[in-house]
């Protein structure tokens, strides 16, 4: 790798060869297996993305020659699943190849205006601040709840203006903020087997609060003691997986001082796409800068909720489910964190709970960060299939483990008139140890 101080390392000349063209990742691609175009796929990338490391190498290059917009429309249609990277035989680290690619995008393509300065603002200044997540809040929430929504979807004006899938995917405000729970300690359940610190994620404060909720009492249940520190902020995966990798790497600094590591266990998070850039934070720094160091131990202690649980083993008594479910991989537990048993082992503990495996669980459902948002249409229709397969689990509830995919598998549900629950695996968890 060589180094950039905005971005750290950057991928060298062996990143990018170590592909050997055998094509064993096409069929796990999500956009190839839709428009079967070698451009939109794995392989296909990676060539576009050598010829542009070549050409900035390359002394005769012309900077205008560099980033064409079809190279840049390809890289925006990849969803970073990284499912290339659990396919591919040669080991070719795909996620770092893309990330790279998006940020040189970001320094050297000029986007619109408009497009310009929301991402900045978004992917910057946003995520940054709690009181910027909580106002957007407080007005969906108005939107929400005041009737509006249902007045504008009554009238059609959200379908006369190309929003009404969007819509769909606007996630339900809490009524109250998890942001009020940072700097907290909850005490464990009996005798003390573990201490934790809970990583609670961005947005999810103020839309996933029931789940975070959840989350710190089944980890009470069974032994566990959870601090929430108080001045963490955003994992920085958004920001990094669009290009914005200084701003992830300010995340990152934000997050290393933070957590105190010596104190805890382990670190814990219920969102996959949060986990699996934690776990790389160590990939931000080169190894000269002084944060590697720590990024490396931040990393060691990072684990997924239902990795930490199964390891830990249950303790909390679990009461009879008679319930039918599937299980959707989230990409970034089973790609980026390689993690696929501990789930379907959890659910498998829950007695009575009759668990179904989902045909293609592992291709992604459309959601993958903000995809769902800037690619809404692709987004949709790896939707239809996901749904497909779901109805044809007859499961009534389908079960994931990060809150991006419930989010997309809830509209779904919505688009699709499936009926069916979508719930964390800790959310389930939850109401097998109370019984409701
Ligand atoms: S990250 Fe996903 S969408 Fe992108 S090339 Fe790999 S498999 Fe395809
Ligand atoms: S599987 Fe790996 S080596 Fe083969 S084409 Fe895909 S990325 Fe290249």
């Amino acid at each position: 790798m060589s180094q950039n101080s905005n971005s750290g390392p950057s991928p060298v000349y062996e990143d990018y060869t170590r592909c050997i063209h055998c094509g064993l990742c096409l069929n796990a691609c999500p956009t190839y297996r839709l428009w079967n175009l070698e451009a939109d796929s794995p392989r296909g990338r990676i060539q576009q993305m050598f010829r542009v490391f070549q050409s900035e190498a390359s002394d005769l290059a012309q900077p205008e020659g560099r980033i064409s917009e079809g190279f840049v429309d390809h890289i925006d249609k990849c969803l970073d699943c990284r499912a290339c990277e659990t396919a591919c035989p040669s080991g070719v680290a795909y996620g770092r190849l893309v990330e790279h690619a998006r940020a040189h995008i970001e320094r050297t393509y000029e986007r619109s205006w408009i497009a310009h300065v929301a991402r900045n603002f978004f992917f910057r200044d946003f995520l940054s601040a709690s009181h910027f997540i909580e106002d957007a809040a407080r007005v969906f929430r108005l939107y929400q709840r005041s009737g509006m929504q249902a007045v504008a979807r009554g009238i059609g004006v959200l379908k006369l203006f190309g929003l009404a899938e969007r819509d769909r995917l606007l996630p339900q405000i809490d009524s109250e903020f998890f942001f009020n729970r940072f700097g907290s300690t909850f005490p464990p359940v009996g005798p003390r087997r573990a201490r934790v610190a809970f990583f609670a994620g961005c947005i999810a404060n103020v839309t996933f609060s029931g789940l975070n909720e959840a989350t710190i009492r089944v980890l009470t249940a069974n032994g566990c003691e959870v601090l929430v520190p108080k001045e963490q902020s955003c994992c920085g995966a958004l920001s990094a997986h669009a290009g914005f990798r200084d701003a992830a790497r300010d995340f990152a600094r934000k997050n290393l001082e933070a957590f105190r590591l010596d104190d805890v266990d382990a670190i814990v998070t219920n969102a996959a796409g949060c986990g699996s850039t934690m776990k790389e934070y160590d990939h931000l720094f080169s190894e000269h800068e002084p944060e590697h160091a720590q990024a490396r131990a931040f990393a060691a202690k990072t684990r997924d909720v239902t990795e930490f649980l199964e390891d830990l083993g249950l303790t909390a008594k679990l009461n009879r489910l008679r319930h039918r479910v599937t299980y959707q991989d989230s990409c970034h537990l089973l790609h980026g964190q390689k993690i696929r048993e501990a789930p379907r082992k959890l659910l498998r503990a829950i007695p009575d709970l009759d668990f179904v495996e989902l045909p293609y669980s592992e291709i992604c459902c459309g959601s993958a960060g903000t995809y769902n948002v800037t690619q809404t249409e692709t987004s949709l229709q790896l939707l239809v299939e996901k749904m497909r397969h779901a109805q044809s689990t007859a499961a009534q509830t389908i079960v994931t483990a990060n809150p991006g995919c419930i989010l997309q598998l809830q509209a779904g549900v919505a688009l699709h008139h499936t009926n069916q629950n979508v719930l964390h695996v800790v959310e389930l968890l939850d109401r097998a140890i109370s019984g409701t």
